[in-house]
């Protein structure tokens, strides 16, 4: 919502009087909550005043023009607002009968110009002038800008505007306000434990509503606010994700509603020309296709592994039959072993591994949900994580792929 003032009278180009009414009339937008990028003034001329009624109808929501509303030759802000709209001006009866009462009481003649004071563009509503004669209006247009007609003298504008214009840009454009929202998500938390974190933040919050949602295996905030404008929307977003992140930033993966822990990391590699495999025993390719399906995984995925029986990690991978032996299937030494053999297999920069028990049965004396993953990168000495799943042998597969995932962004 933008509006623009047009302040209109030679006597101001000519510094013979101030521009207060543009002043008072800024005020009030801010106030509303209404942009005001420009301020124009234009002298009592109608081809200036036509050109710059055009600019501002084009770069504005709002026209507002001041001045120019009298009965005398040189007042023709209506008259060349109507000629802009392509409508009559048309006579409002209720200022008619206030300045034909005027004359009577005063005795004093009335000149026909003076009903040009009664007269406001077709179509529009006309505010009533509670200080003089001429008659104010506001013009809803629907392919256009819309116009409010205020009147030059002070005295006259600042009444029209603050008891008639103001109630109806309020009622008009104050519900322009909108929602604007921003989605925070987190990987490594629970949702409770989340909320307990934020908690103080979530219940002082007034200009920003917080709200989290559990996903399957993450969670994510919403952060509300209603502003008049996008700009101020930011701002106070801004500031409660900054506090968001002070107190739970280490979880943070990423922004948006259809964003993914898998778009955020293949991504993040790709960015970085990081190319990947794996070796998956218990995901069996889930960990490959779920990064499979990021657009522009190719670029750093050549290919990868399901070695699921033991042979298979020997024949695919290279892993030793006495690790296996030795170590046992599910171990820190043979998802090492994966994940090196699988690297060297295609000369990847990084390679991950999983090997572990999806259950529902133990395996080599094992709980289901025991995982071991196994991250090679380049020359760095290759590491095991022990994880303990929590779930069916369904959540254990995925929740073995999501910390995959998470491993590959620290
Ligand atoms: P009227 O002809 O009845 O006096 P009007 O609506 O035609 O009113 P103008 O003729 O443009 O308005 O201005 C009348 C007087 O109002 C000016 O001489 C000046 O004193 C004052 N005025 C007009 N515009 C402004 C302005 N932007 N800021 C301050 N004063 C203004
Ligand atoms: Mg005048």
């Amino acid at each position: 919502m933008q509006a623009e003032i047009i302040a209109v009278g030679t006597e101001i180009l000519l510094g013979q009087i101030t521009n207060t009414n543009s002043t008072h009339i800024a005020q009030g937008l801010a106030e509303l909550g209404i942009d005001s990028y420009y301020q124009t003034v234009v002298g009592d001329n109608p081809a200036r005043l036509a050109r710059v009624i055009e600019i501002a109808a084009q770069r504005n929501d709002l026209v507002i023009l001041s001045g120019g509303l009298g009965p005398t030759k040189d007042d023709l802000t209506k008259q060349t607002l109507a000629k802009y709209l392509n409508v009559p001006l048309v006579e409002d009866a209720a200022a008619m009968t206030v300045i034909n009462n005027y004359f009577k009481t005063t005795g004093k003649s009335m000149t026909a110009n003076n009903r040009i004071q009664a007269l406001y563009p077709n179509g529009a509503t006309p505010l009533t002038n509670h200080n003089g004669m001429a008659v104010g209006a506001f013009y809803q247009s629907p392919d256009s800008a819309d116009f409010l007609l205020l009147p030059g003298p002070p005295r006259e504008m600042t009444k029209m505007f603050d008891s008639e214009a103001k109630p109806k840009l309020q009622a008009v454009y104050g519900k322009q306000a909108q929602i604007y929202s921003r989605v925070l998500r987190f990987f490594g938390i629970g949702e409770s434990k989340l909320v307990t974190e934020l908690q103080t933040l979530i219940n002082d919050q007034q200009a920003v509503t917080i709200a989290p949602y559990a996903k399957t295996n993450e969670v994510t905030l919403r952060l509300s606010a209603q502003a008049d404008s996008k700009q101020a929307a930011q701002v106070a977003l801004d500031v409660v994700d900054e506090q968001i992140m002070t107190k739970v930033g280490t979880y943070f993966y990423g922004y948006g509603d259809d964003n993914s822990l898998a778009k955020v990391v293949v991504e993040s590699l790709i960015a970085r020309n990081l190319s990947i495999t794996a070796a998956e025993s218990l995901t069996a390719g889930e960990f490959q296709s779920t990064i499979g399906s990021v657009p522009g995984v190719s670029a750093i995925f050549p290919g990868g592994f399901v070695t699921y029986a033991n042979a298979a990690k020997h024949q695919l991978v290279n892993v030793p039959q006495t690790t296996i032996d030795q170590a046992g299937v599910v171990s820190e030494a043979t998802a090492i072993a994966m994940a090196d053999g699988a690297r060297a297999q295609l000369q990847t920069a990084i390679a991950l591994s999983f090997t572990g028990v999806a259950g529902p049965d133990d395996l080599e004396g094992q709980p289901a949900g025991t995982v071991w993953i196994g991250l090679a990168y380049r020359k760095q000495p290759t590491i095991g994580r022990l994880y303990h799943f929590a779930g069916d042998r369904q959540k254990v597969r995925e929740r073995s792929v999501m910390a995959g995932l998470d491993l590959l962004r620290r």
